[in-house]
Formats: structure tokens, C-alpha cells, sequence
């Protein structure tokens, strides 16, 4: 007697098994990120332990980790992207992670991996001396970015101070960051720039002036200012320190 028992349907429609891979695809890459985020953990212990009692290369360690290049791109993107922009949500950090995603895709790292390498970076390595070989690779890469995502990473304007200068109270940025540009002898860039506010004291800190509540706005000291790479034109366009020099030779 024939049996009357029916067989399991399966789908072997191409969506249904390119959709079978991408999750296979994406439990892989989250298993490899767990074990990325224990090995950086692990590193970021010893390195605590062994702070002051012994002396080796951490830089050199995580490149033998993550690859020369995914470390050397990361430590541009310190240098580049101001710790200050911290303070607006993650702005910092995606933008690292954006930088880094563009510039060494077969890395994978994940935001969370990615932040304790910068952390680790900037606790062990503060003073690591960069060359410029790269420099032209970096920009080119920053324009690019820039011209696809909706923040604008080519460069980055904060203010000259980290804390208060009235009260030494710690600084927020209550707005997000805002678009500017940037007048270089290479031409006109886009810039992005951020505010920082005083809770307690209700004083603004831009990049060249504070602003308190009576809404006048006053530059900093000259000390301060010497601090700054560009010049404020107004607050949405600036110069190049070089350029404003340029052009007033030819006056
Ligand atoms: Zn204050």
C-alpha cells in the first residue's frame, strides 16, 4: 500500500536561499565580533597589569591583532576627529567607525571593538609620532566619505577649551554638530564644528569666541587663540591661517 505521508516542502527559490546565507553570514560575523571584543578585553587586562612594570610596543601589538593598516587608518582618525566630539552622542566614534569601514573593509570591526581599540590606543600610545607618506591616501578618502554620508568628515572645528573657562565645570554640547566651511589654499572644504555649553554658568564656547547669557560674544584670550589652526570669518566660514597670510602679502 502506498504511503499517503507527505514531504516537507522545501524552498529552494534563490531568494529563500540567498536569504539562508545572509543570516548564516550574519551569525558568523556577530560570533567573530564576541570573540574580538574577549580578545581586546583580555589585551586591554594585561596592559593594566603590566602599565609601569614593563615597556613594549602596544601599537605594535594590536597591528599584529588587526593588521598594520587597520591600526595606523585608526590612529589617523585620533589625530583627526577631536575628543570633544564625544560629548554629542557618538558623533566621535561613528565617525572612526565610517572612516575605518571606508578605508580597510576587510577589517569587519564592530563599533564596540572599534571603540576599545581607540581607547586602548589613547590610554597606551598617547604620543605615537605619525609620518606623512599617507596623508594624500587619508584626505582622498575623507573627500570621498564626505561626498556620500550625511556627516561630514573631512575635517573638524571644536572649541580651544575643555572645561569652563569661568567656573572649570565640565563642558556639553547640548546641538548637534553643524556644517561650515573652510576657505584652504587648496580651495573651499566643508567642515564640521561643534558647540560647547557651561550648564551652571550659561556661557556658549565656540571655536574663537564665548558667548554668556547677556548674548554678547567675546574672543578668547590670545593664548587661547593661538591654540586655533583657522581663522572665524563668520560663524559658518573660515580661513586658513596660511591663506589669510597669502593674501594680505598681496595687498
Ligand atoms: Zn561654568
Amino acid at each position: 500500500m502506498a504511503s499517503k505521508r507527505k514531504r516537507a516542502s522545501i524552498d529552494f527559490s534563490a531568494e529563500t536561499i540567498h536569504k539562508e546565507i545572509n543570516d548564516a553570514n550574519e551569525v558568523l560575523h556577530k560570533i567573530n565580533n564576541f570573540k574580538t571584543s574577549l580578545e581586546i578585553r583580555k589585551i586591554r587586562e594585561a596592559l593594566t597589569m603590566l602599565k609601569g612594570k614593563a615597556h613594549f610596543d602596544v601599537a605594535s601589538v594590536l597591528a599584529l591583532m588587526f593588521g598594520f593598516s587597520t591600526i595606523m587608518w585608526i590612529l589617523f582618525c585620533i589625530r583627526h576627529v577631536p575628543k570633544v566630539f564625544c560629548r554629542y552622542k557618538n558623533t566621535r566614534l561613528r565617525a572612526i567607525f565610517t572612516i575605518i569601514n571606508y578605508l580597510c573593509p576587510e577589517s569587519s570591526l564592530s563599533e564596540t571593538a572599534l571603540r576599545e581599540i581607540v581607547s586602548i590606543l589613547e590610554e597606551f600610545v598617547p604620543n605615537i609620532p605619525l609620518t606623512g607618506t599617507y596623508t594624500e591616501d587619508f584626505e582622498n578618502a575623507l573627500n570621498t566619505i564626505t561626498k556620500r554620508e550625511e556627516l561630514n568628515v573631512a575635517g573638524f572645528l571644536a572649541p580651544p577649551v575643555d572645561n569652563c573657562l569661568e567656573c572649570g565645570g565640565h563642558l556639553s554640547a547640548p546641538n548637534p554638530p553643524s556644517k561650515c566651511i573652510l576657505y584652504s589654499t587648496n580651495g573651499p572644504k566643508g567642515l564640521t564644528k561643534l558647540l560647547l555649553r557651561c550648564a551652571s554658568c550659561k556661557i556658549s564656547y565656540g571655536y574663537s569666541m564665548k558667548t554668556g547669557d547677556d548674548k554678547v560674544s567675546r574672543y578668547y584670550s590670545p593664548e587661547i587663540m593661538a591654540k586655533n589652526s583657522v581663522l572665524e570669518i563668520t560663524n559658518v566660514s573660515y580661513v586658513e591661517k596660511s591663506l589669510y597670510r597669502w593674501q594680505t602679502s598681496l595687498m
